[in-house]
């Protein structure tokens, strides 16, 4: 993929607002340590960027989704613990202990696998996964986490025993959902409490949610922060709101601007017909880039904090939007983020699209420019 310096459509990082955000969130979790979830992009942001601006804001660790999301990290310098959060295929052990990546154990069998297939020096440094409702990895068996726990102790001089974790599947939720949290807090307490673990052991459990909004957690040895850190609201407004700021802004400039008459017609299918004379702003974002096809309609934010709607069909790299008045070429529009008192989140595009923030944000294209500010 050719390297996007030159468009003027782009993603702005806001470094202080991570920072805040890291700061923020371990304080109010009381968390030992904070690990930083960049998978898939960084959620979208840009993974270079993220990194960057993580490690001045000082977190103790990442995670990432695959074992080339893993040996991406190394290469680009991180030198701190790297998570692997999915299952990496056991006979690829040589590749997580040369690298030093942390691989999630899923299950007795794969590290016995593991073990097997592992020839290189280096120790293999792991984490076991437990699944105690979730239902996608790990152990949900007691019998099955002990002969793991004694399978790691026996082979201390090939692995590296360095945590234990679990994930919650409705942290994010209100009213009924609170129970099946506990739920999921009682099944870790009961096939983890009993285990004999070293005191080196890490134990981490919270995501965003749990950690924003469940101070019951008790083990915070560690956090793993993705949409808190990223500053987007993880319950898309069910819970109560947070103080953590938006990291990322979508912004463009106007390439072409122009007023038709009323009665024309703009963009694919003629779905929109002006029925005035209308100042048209042309806008180089389009599907492609993530901004999705079905946000016709949506507004966007001018300079001066006025919304202006999308009209017509989003295309795959341009889009047109209604303007109130001539505004010249250059002039910079906000897709995504805040103008004065006026805010446009990846919840409100989320929530237009019926999904998630997260999907909208890990859907943002490589071909965005991202730029620290
Ligand atoms: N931990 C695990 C195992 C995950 O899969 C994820 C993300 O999906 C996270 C932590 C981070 O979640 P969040 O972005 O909600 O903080």
């Amino acid at each position: 993929q050719p390297v996007s310096s030159h468009r003027p459509a782009w993603l702005e990082i806001s470094a202080s607002a991570l920072a805040h955000n890291v700061a923020y969130i371990k304080e109010l979790a009381h968390a030992e340590r904070f690990m930083a979830v960049v998978k898939a992009n960084a959620y979208g942001h840009g993974l270079p960027e993220i990194v960057t601006v993580a490690l001045a804001a000082q977190v103790d660790g990442f995670a990432v989704a695959t074992l080339d999301e893993g040996v991406w990290l190394r290469h680009f310098g991180v030198t701190l613990p790297i998570y692997i959060l999915g299952v990496t295929p056991a006979n690829q052990a040589n590749i997580l202990a040369d690298q030093q990546l942390t691989a999630i154990v899923p299950s007795l069998n794969w590290l016995n696998e593991a073990l097997a297939a592992l020839t290189v020096a280096q120790k293999l440094p792991v984490s076991i996964g437990v699944d105690t409702g979730m239902g996608r990895i790990g152990i949900r068996d007691e019998a099955e986490l002990l002969a793991t726990v004694q399978t790691l102790q026996a082979a201390v001089d090939k692995v590296d025993f360095q945590a234990i974790g679990m994930h919650f599947a409705t942290a994010d939720g209100a009213g009924s959902d609170q129970a099946y949290f506990e739920k999921q807090m009682a099944r870790w307490h009961a096939l983890v409490d009993p285990l004999d673990l070293p005191a080196t052991v890490i134990k981490h459990q919270a995501n965003s949610a749990s950690a924003l909004w469940h101070d019951q957690v008790i083990a915070h040895d560690m956090v793993r922060v993705g949409a808190g850190m990223y500053g987007f609201d993880a319950s898309s407004g069910v819970l109560e709101a947070r103080a953590t700021q938006p990291v990322l802004s979508l912004k463009a400039e106007l390439v072409h601007v122009k007023q038709v008459a009323a009665g024309e017609s703009i963009s694919y299918g003629a779905t929109y017909t002006t029925t005035e004379p209308t100042w048209i702003g042309t806008v180089p974002v389009g599907y492609a880039d993530g901004y999705a096809r079905l946000l016709q309609g949506a507004d966007v934010l001018l300079p001066d904090g006025q919304r202006a709607p999308i009209i017509g069909r989003v295309t795959m790299d341009q889009l047109l939007i209604a303007l109130p008045t001539e505004y010249p070429v250059g002039t910079v529009i906000t897709l995504i983020g805040q103008v004065g008192q006026e805010e446009i989140t990846l919840v409100d595009l989320a929530d237009r699209l019926a999904t998630i923030p997260y999907e909208v944000a890990t859907g943002l294209s490589p071909r965005l420019p991202r730029r620290i500010v």
